[in-house]
């Protein structure tokens, strides 16, 4: 769908189109951004509009839920606020067969390779969904391998949930399926204190690179409290991530794969950012 305008934000690039028959709340949504447009009239919005109206309704629903807020944590505007752990129930069965990108869902052209391994846990971790082996993407969205941490993706028509697919299809799936949950749950996705990880990975994840990291870490480590159980590094790490990507802290809890579930998690990365913003 090229060069269609965005409804919100008015920029031409606008991938997802909104029928008021099949998005009746995100019309509604829209409508009460103080945006007007006819209802008969076809809406179209960009990637980043339709993440952030998803963002909006699954926000309201948890605000009727539940009304406890509090300065920190009410940064967040993650995807998954509502689930926990990693389980068959909340994880999006997405494929988008051989010929589409699995992140934005456009068609087949030359940087499209099959998803490597370590990119499809990332989708699992930290988007809550499953994409089955030999899945393509850009190599645009990639960055070694992993998925890069800004990266939005494109979730129009793929909301199935793993539990509601055909048994036949669940059975052929099973066995990648399960080799993935173990392993996003037995392994951290994020560790700085690896010295494997390269200056680009510094970069891509906190906006800084190995020497910079290194200079502020020694600067501030002294007054960086660490009593969960996380080292000041990857605290310090944490915080500069929530800055530079739009990750909630229960994705960066999952991502450093700090234990406990996905509430505990949130509170967790939370007051590791706190506890680097009050020391800078
Ligand atoms: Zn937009
Ligand atoms: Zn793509």
């Amino acid at each position: 769908m090229p060069n269609k305008r965005c409804t919100r934000c008015k920029k031409w690039k606008a991938s997802t189109k909104i029928t008021p028959k099949t998005h009746a709340w995100c019309y509604s949504l829209l409508h009460s951004e103080g945006l007007s447009f006819s209802v008969d009239e076809n809406c179209y919005l960009c990637n980043k509009c339709w993440m952030h109206s998803i963002n909006q309704k699954q926000h309201r629903e948890i605000k009727v839920k539940k009304e406890n807020t509090n300065d920190v944590e009410d940064m967040d505007t993650g995807i998954d606020e509502e689930e926990d752990s990693l389980t068959i129930e909340n994880i999006i069965f997405a494929d988008s067969g051989h010929k589409k990108c699995i992140v934005c869902r456009s068609d087949v052209h030359g940087g499209l390779i099959v998803m490597p391994k370590p990119a499809r846990l990332d989708l699992l971790v930290l988007k809550r969904m499953y994409a089955p082996h030999g899945v393509r993407s850009c190599t645009e969205h990639l960055w070694n391998s992993r998925l890069l941490p800004d990266t939005e993706v494109n979730i129009d028509n793929r909301q199935t949930p793993i539990s509601k697919l055909e048994p036949s299809v669940l059975l052929q799936l099973i066995n990648d399926l399960l080799g993935l949950l173990q392993e996003a749950s037995s392994t951290t996705r994020l560790d700085f204190m690896d010295p494997c990880l390269t200056d680009e990975d510094y970069l891509a994840w906190t906006g800084w690179n190995k020497q910079q990291f290194e200079d502020m870490f020694t600067l501030i480590s002294p007054d960086i409290r660490t009593s969960f159980n996380r080292d000041a590094k990857n605290t310090l790490a944490m915080f500069w991530i929530k800055l530079k990507t739009n990750l909630s802290f229960r994705q960066i809890g999952s991502l450093f794969n700090i234990p406990g579930d996905g509430e505990h998690r949130r509170k967790v990365a939370a007051r590791s950012f706190d506890s680097v913003r009050q020391v800078l």
